[in-house]
């Protein structure tokens, strides 16, 4: 059998050809290289959670009219999606100082923000993804300034729904990461939710023990980051536990 043509290999997912044109298969890695440290490693089963988790929280998204690129999950670990044009930015919005953001203005992590702000990193790995303006985002044309808009209100948009949606399973979504793509429909142009939501790219805590059920874990036993990512899947009522007939819905915390 012909093997599938890979666009494009990421840290944590790889990209191949998809079966009709305008469609890509979104591979989810174990590799924990997604993380800007120097510890690297497989962590068995990150990749199917996280296909999981994803396709969960793009799907609650899409009912609520939120568009992303997400089409549907094809197995363990892979899923269809839209092809698009990926802008180089990534998202970042945040509820709660946390990680680089804490250091950055001297706050103690935890410490919980006046509003929710969104950031704007560039898209680079060899510039190690610099923090950029607006200013920058227009005039190097990554965005026009009405996509940035549509950008700033779906971002918030989705960080409030996924606020709401991890508050009833007892978990403070602290920051999260986002990336959007442009989607050509005939001479219509729509910007779309893309890439992927997951613990990979947002930062989750119990709300009651303050622990760490992200990637934040790997900072000190990689072993343990798998339960972590199975424990935010348990608590959205997505861990199959003989198979795809035992997911049940989410279980609300009082
Ligand atoms: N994030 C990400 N990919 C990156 C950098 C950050 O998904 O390359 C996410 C991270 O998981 C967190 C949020 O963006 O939820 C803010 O991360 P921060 O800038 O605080 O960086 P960190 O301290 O995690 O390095």
């Amino acid at each position: 059998m012909a093997r599938r043509r890979q666009i494009f290999e990421g840290k944590a997912k790889i990209l191949f050809e998809g079966p009709e044109p305008g469609t890509l298969v979104q591979y989810f890695k174990d590799d924990s290289a997604a993380f800007n440290v120097q510890k690297r490693g497989v962590i068995t089963g990150k990749g199917v959670l996280n296909n999981r988790i994803s396709e969960y929280l793009m799907t609650r998204l899409g009912e609520i009219g939120v568009p992303t690129h997400f089409v549907r999950r094809l197995n363990m670990r892979e899923q269809l999606v839209r092809e698009v044009e990926i802008i180089p930015l990534e998202v970042v919005v945040r509820n709660v100082a946390a990680g680089s953001f804490a250091k950055r203005f001297g706050m103690a992590e935890g410490t919980p923000l006046p509003r929710s702000i969104v950031e704007y990193y560039y898209k680079s790995e060899p510039l190690n993804h610099p923090m950029v303006s607006e200013e920058h985002v227009t005039a190097f044309g990554w965005a026009a300034p009405q996509d940035l808009d549509e950008i700033m209100s779906l971002s918030l948009r989705i960080n409030d729904f996924l606020s709401g949606l991890f508050l009833g399973i007892g978990i403070r979504l602290m920051d999260l990461k986002v990336e959007f793509g442009r989607l050509w429909e005939d001479e219509h142009m729509r910007i779309v939710l893309a890439d992927e939501i997951s613990p990979d790219s947002s930062r989750l805590w119990d709300i009651k023990t303050s622990e760490r059920l992200d990637r934040e874990r790997f900072r000190d036993d990689l072993s343990k980051i798998a339960d972590a990512y199975q424990e935010v899947a348990r608590r959205l009522g997505i861990l199959p536990e003989s198979g795809p007939a035992d997911i049940k819905g989410p279980e609300t915390m009082q």
